[in-house]
């Protein structure tokens, strides 16, 4: 998968962590502050919660749709997530990363793991509450799960803990602001990597200058 990508293309950043832990506020706020950075949106067959939409939130589609999708190659990674499909679209992701935008796939674990193993060029990031009581009392105070789907994700995070390995980083998220920094310094740091600037320092070597198209700018 990774020949298909042209140098220079944008960042794949990849970003899991335990429900409650605050990912996708987080994202909101890195994508506020960034606004060239795209969100991948997701396809899911879990039912829209208050103040989702279609298309913004996720693409919600029954599981016959979703497993067509499947069928159809359509996904760059997928998993069941608590008794549903999640799954990236592929083709949303790539065109974006060749345009040479980075791309947030806001994803659970064996999603990532999935990614890892196809596109090793990824960054892959993993949020962690500031403790386990604050992360209960954030799914908790969310009020769109049942009891039992509140004790479910809380039981999943220590598993999900134990995942923190495959990861690149890790960002505590005491504070949003603080989180968005780490990440935007991540990134940052990801695009001064000297494998992703061959070309650049290649080009400099035989006499050209920096251009537009430098990752290091
Ligand atoms: P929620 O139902 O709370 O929106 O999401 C539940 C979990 O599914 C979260 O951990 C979220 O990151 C994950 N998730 C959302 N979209 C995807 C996806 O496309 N693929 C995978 N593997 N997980 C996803």
């Amino acid at each position: 998968m990774d020949r298909d990508i042209k140098q220079k293309e944008g960042l794949l950043i990849v970003i899991s962590g335990p429900s409650g832990a605050g990912k996708g506020t987080v994202c909101r706020s890195y994508l506020k502050r960034n606004p060239d950075t795209i969100l991948s949106v997701s396809v899911t067959t879990r039912q829209p919660r208050r103040g989702e939409k279609e298309g913004v939130n996720y693409f919600f589609r029954d599981k016959s749709t979703f497993e067509s999708m499947i069928e159809n190659d359509e996904f760059l990674e997928y998993a069941m997530v608590y008794d549903n499909y999640y799954g990236t679209p592929k083709e949303y992701v790539f065109k974006h990363l060749n345009r040479g935008k980075d791309v947030i796939l806001e994803i659970d674990i064996q999603g990532a793991l999935q990614v890892k193993k196809n596109f090793e060029k990824g960054v892959f990031i993993f949020i962690m509450p500031p403790s386990m009581k604050e992360l209960k009392r954030r799914i908790v105070s969310r009020g769109t799960e049942t009891p039992e789907v509140i004790m479910k994700r809380f039981k999943s995070a220590y598993d999900e803990i134990n995942f923190i390995d495959q990861y690149n980083y890790i960002v505590v998220n005491d504070r949003v602001d603080k989180a968005v920094k780490k990440i935007e310094a991540i990134v940052m740091a990801e695009k001064c990597k000297v494998d992703r600037n061959r070309d650049f320092y290649i080009n400099i070597r035989e006499g050209g200058c920096l251009n537009d198209r430098s990752t290091t700018k």
